[in-house]
């Protein structure tokens, strides 16, 4: 039997592979319905994701698959999102819209980033890259504070390899967004898809070929004799076992491994995410979303949510997500500081019509430099048994919804190769 563990979108993208082929497979997963982080949670008339969703497309496969294969109804945004400091709004990328900083803090940072290009310097840790990449002025002003907030990590301790879509600046669009607004969207996002209704529906849609058990907890997988025990007692054998669990969750319910991959488990960190989702009796501003790298703020990002579909908030009202990272202990009394962030950005705590607290314990893989000399060594030992780590969490790293897609399509391709 293929097992597949974990009804997330990478699961759900194999399973729908599998089933184009008549390849017998079983997907187990814990929670009453599929979707993992693309569940779309309804409270009062409105409908909340697990902190904003958008998919990126700049690879044919994935965005074939969605449009073509699956049909979904998606809405094109181009992207408008901005940078929140005391002195101003400055659209994002920040180091392309230098112009919109007050006239010292831009010179600073344009004669610090020729700098930094002139020195020519390489980095071998992600803190060390922000300046050689970008000079002290965008460093200090956006880019260290924010990474700071969002990783709650020492940044030199990162290395650079996961960066593979976050490029260094092109130099000639930074000195021109400086001189001048720079009349084009730049990045990876510069422009975004959105279905109507939440991007649950892509997990809707893949339903259709798909039928995952679920509550269905996978409690310990048996390395040597193949086979996995469920929360319930049940025992299920299997011939290949794709594992979308957080990869720190298929080691710890791991029997029958040797003690040195127990060990290199141990080595790996990550951040969960506080997701405090606001249903608010007014229009807002149509703002995509907002980044926060300021201290005074306890979030590092709040994105609007019905400015992504208007289905997603009733007519007249606005929706909006806040997401604050943390580390192994998940802060109390989060919420009443979210909230009291949101006053100083104007929005009353009485026009609040709904909230909805959702915690993403598993959101940032922290690839430091010890996680990239373990994780080598982790994943073959699994492969060699018949088991592979596959998504955002099973791979341990930062993907994105398009890679998901990516790699479930690639799996069930490797299976029949
Ligand atoms: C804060 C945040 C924002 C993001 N924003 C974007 C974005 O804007 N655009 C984008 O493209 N991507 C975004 N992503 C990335 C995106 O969420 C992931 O790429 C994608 O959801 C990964 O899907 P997955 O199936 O690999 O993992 P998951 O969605 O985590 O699925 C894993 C599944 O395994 C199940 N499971 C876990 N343990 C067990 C067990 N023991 N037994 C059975 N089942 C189990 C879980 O319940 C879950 O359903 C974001 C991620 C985060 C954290």
């Amino acid at each position: 039997m293929i097992l597949i563990g974990g009804a997330g979108l990478t699961g759900m993208v194999l399973g729908w592979e599998l089933a184009k082929r008549r390849i017998p497979f079983l997907i187990l997963e814990k929670e009453e319905r599929p979707g993992g982080l693309l569940r779309t949670e309804k409270k009062g008339k409105y409908r909340f994701d697990y902190t904003g969703h958008l998919l990126h497309f700049s690879d044919e496969r994935a965005e074939n698959f969605v449009k073509r294969e699956l049909k979904l109804e998606l809405y094109k945004h181009r992207r408008h999102s901005f940078i929140h400091l005391e002195t101003g709004l400055v659209p994002y990328p920040f180091q392309y819209h230098l112009y919109y900083l007050p006239g010292h803090l831009r010179n600073r940072a344009v004669s610090e980033f020729i700098k930094a290009r002139t020195q020519n310097k390489t980095a071998g840790n992600f803190y060390d890259w922000i300046y050689s990449s970008f000079g002290k002025g965008i460093a200090e002003l956006f880019m260290v504070p924010y990474n700071k907030k969002l990783w709650k990590y020492d940044l030199r301790k990162l290395g650079i390899n996961w960066m593979g879509r976050f490029v260094p600046p092109a130099a000639s669009s930074v000195l021109e967004g400086a001189a001048a607004p720079l009349g084009r969207n730049e990045g990876y996002n510069a422009s975004f898809y959105y279905p109507p209704l939440g991007i649950e529906e892509l997990i809707l849609s893949l339903k259709k070929k798909v039928e995952p058990g679920c509550r269905r907890e996978i409690a310990e997988v048996d390395v040597k004799r193949k086979r996995v025990f469920l929360k319930s007692g049940e025992r299920i054998n299997f011939t290949r076992f794709f594992s979308t669990l957080p990869l720190p969750e298929l080691i710890c319910r791991s029997r029958n491994i040797p003690q040195n991959i127990r060990n290199m488990g141990r080595v790996l960190k990550w951040r969960g995410v506080w997701n405090l989702n606001i249903g608010i009796r007014k229009s807002v501003k149509k703002i995509h979303w907002l980044y926060f790298p300021e201290p005074v703020y306890s979030f590092y990002r709040i994105g609007f949510a019905s400015s992504f579909s208007p289905f997603l908030a009733p007519r007249g009202n606005s929706s909006l997500y806040i997401e604050a990272s943390y580390g192994n202990k998940p802060e109390k009394k989060i919420t009443e500081k979210m909230i009291g962030g949101l006053s100083l950005l104007g929005i009353d705590r009485t026009e609040i019509d709904q909230e909805l607290l959702l915690d993403i314990p598993y959101a940032y893989a922290l690839l430091d430099r010890e996680t990239e000399k373990v994780l080598p060594g982790i994943m073959e030992f699994y492969n060699r048994n018949g088991i592979y780590s596959l998504g955002r969490f099973g791979a341990w790293n930062y993907s994105s919804m398009q890679e998901s897609i990516i790699e479930g399509i690639s799996a069930a391709k490797n299976l029949i190769t």
